[in-house]
């Protein structure tokens, strides 16, 4: 029987985690959910699953989850102190699938308290890659990567030779705007990038997707993840999101992974620890496909993809910083106070401002993430406000 916790379990990756739970559910004891403003679906999901302590983030809600889990042995927690608590029960698996850089806190305490993590939560590797990777190795937990590409990326170089690795492709839809131009993507509103052709997923992602941050996320993911130099990432828009990922070999020889966009097949890799298990997804059935078209991306449209590029480069606290800054700049956007392609400029121009300040180059410590965190939503705040 293994441990498992949810961190983020009321939202996609969380749900589908659970559904994964629930077709073998003599293998898993569910310890830990957390949750945030929808707790009618956390209350149903610790009372299906039985789980042991569950959590909102929010705080207001506290009475509400513990009505409706009034009678039911299970314990209730609230706020950000209730996630960590969460967080800190011994679990063998825990998932990382809080959206954006609140789930950086809760996934370290996890691997703190000796929980291998699967990590959907890109942001923390983001912010904080270099600290989570110190935690997991000085207590001798996992880090599994849960997105699709980096799934795919460590199913394509499992037992290859690091040496033999000479690049690797990730690939990106485009997301819902892959066929506008630039000139089209000026005044596109918040609900038309809401809409994910493949996908589906969180709304802050979905964005995230039509905008190429979340390539851009994704790039320094997979430099922390694997340990890849710039030169040897490269990004091509796949508009059918079957491949998610190529490994290029120094003999000429490539790797492609090819699998269906449900997030199971990856949550499922990472769940089973590299064994497969059988999942009821829908086929990819080549021939009915025909093609499978790779193209560059063109960086005057997807200029978010550009700075994800010069984060890798630049190192140190920029990571921490570039995501805070989108964070900042897609609330923004999704309150119709900046446009679709303002994000980017907020995000470049909070970078510079940071940079011209030589505030990015510190060690990546726990204090200066989240001092820069806050440094670079201010200072993008301060930015919007200049519109
Ligand atoms: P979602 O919006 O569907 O769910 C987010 C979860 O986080 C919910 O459980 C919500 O209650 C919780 N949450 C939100 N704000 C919180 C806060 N301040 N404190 C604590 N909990 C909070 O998002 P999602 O699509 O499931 O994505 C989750 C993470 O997984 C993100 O980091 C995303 O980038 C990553 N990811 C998602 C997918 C996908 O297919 N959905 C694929 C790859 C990676
Ligand atoms: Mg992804």
């Amino acid at each position: 029987m293994k441990n498992i916790s949810i961190l983020g379990a009321t939202g996609s990756i969380g749900q589908n985690t659970l559904d994964l739970i629930s077709r073998d559910r003599q293998k898993f004891k569910v310890v830990g959910l957390t949750g945030a403003s929808n707790i009618e679906l956390l209350a149903e999901s610790a009372i299906k699953f039985k789980a042991d302590v569950v959590a909102t983030a929010n705080d207001s809600k506290f009475h509400d989850l513990k009505e409706m889990l009034s009678g039911h042995q299970i314990e209730v927690c609230a706020g950000k102190n209730g996630v960590l608590e969460v967080a800190s029960r011994q679990a063998d698996w825990v998932m990382s699938s809080i959206v954006g850089s609140a789930g950086l806190l809760p996934g370290l305490k996890a691997l703190e308290v000796g929980s291998n993590l699967a990590l959907a939560n890109k942001e923390s590797m983001v912010a904080a890659g270099p600290i989570m990777k110190r935690m997991a190795k000085a207590k001798g937990v996992k880090l599994m990567p849960v997105d699709s590409e980096h799934s795919a990326i460590s199913q394509v170089i499992r037992g290859e030779e690091r040496s033999s690795l000479s690049k690797i492709i990730i690939t990106a839809s485009g997301g819902a705007f892959r066929d506008l131009t630039k000139a089209d993507l000026i005044g596109v509103t918040p609900d038309q990038a809401s809409m994910h052709p493949n996908w589906t997923m969180g709304q802050r992602i979905t964005i995230d997707s039509a905008s190429l941050f979340n390539k851009a996320l994704e790039v320094i993911e997979a430099k922390e993840l694997f340990d890849l130099s710039i030169s040897e990432i490269e990004v091509l828009i796949h508009p059918q999101s079957l491949v998610h990922a190529i490994a290029c070999f120094c003999d000429g020889g490539m790797k492609a992974h090819i699998g269906p966009p449900d997030m199971r097949h990856a949550i499922a890799y990472a769940l089973y620890e590299e064994k497969r298990f059988n999942l009821p997804v829908d086929e990819v059935n080549l021939s009915e496909i025909g093609t499978l078209d790779f193209e560059k991306p063109d960086l005057s449209k997807y200029p978010a993809l550009r700075l994800g590029f010069d984060v890798l480069q630049q190192g140190g606290l920029a990571g921490a910083a570039f995501n805070a800054a989108k964070e900042e700049a897609l609330d923004n956007f999704l309150d119709y106070k900046l446009s679709f392609l303002g994000m980017a400029d907020i995000v470049r121009a909070t970078m510079e401002e940071l940079t011209s300040k030589n505030l990015l180059s510190s060690e990546v410590e726990l204090e200066a993430v989240i001092e820069i965190d806050l440094q670079a939503r201010s200072v993008a705040k301060t930015f919007v406000e200049k519109i």
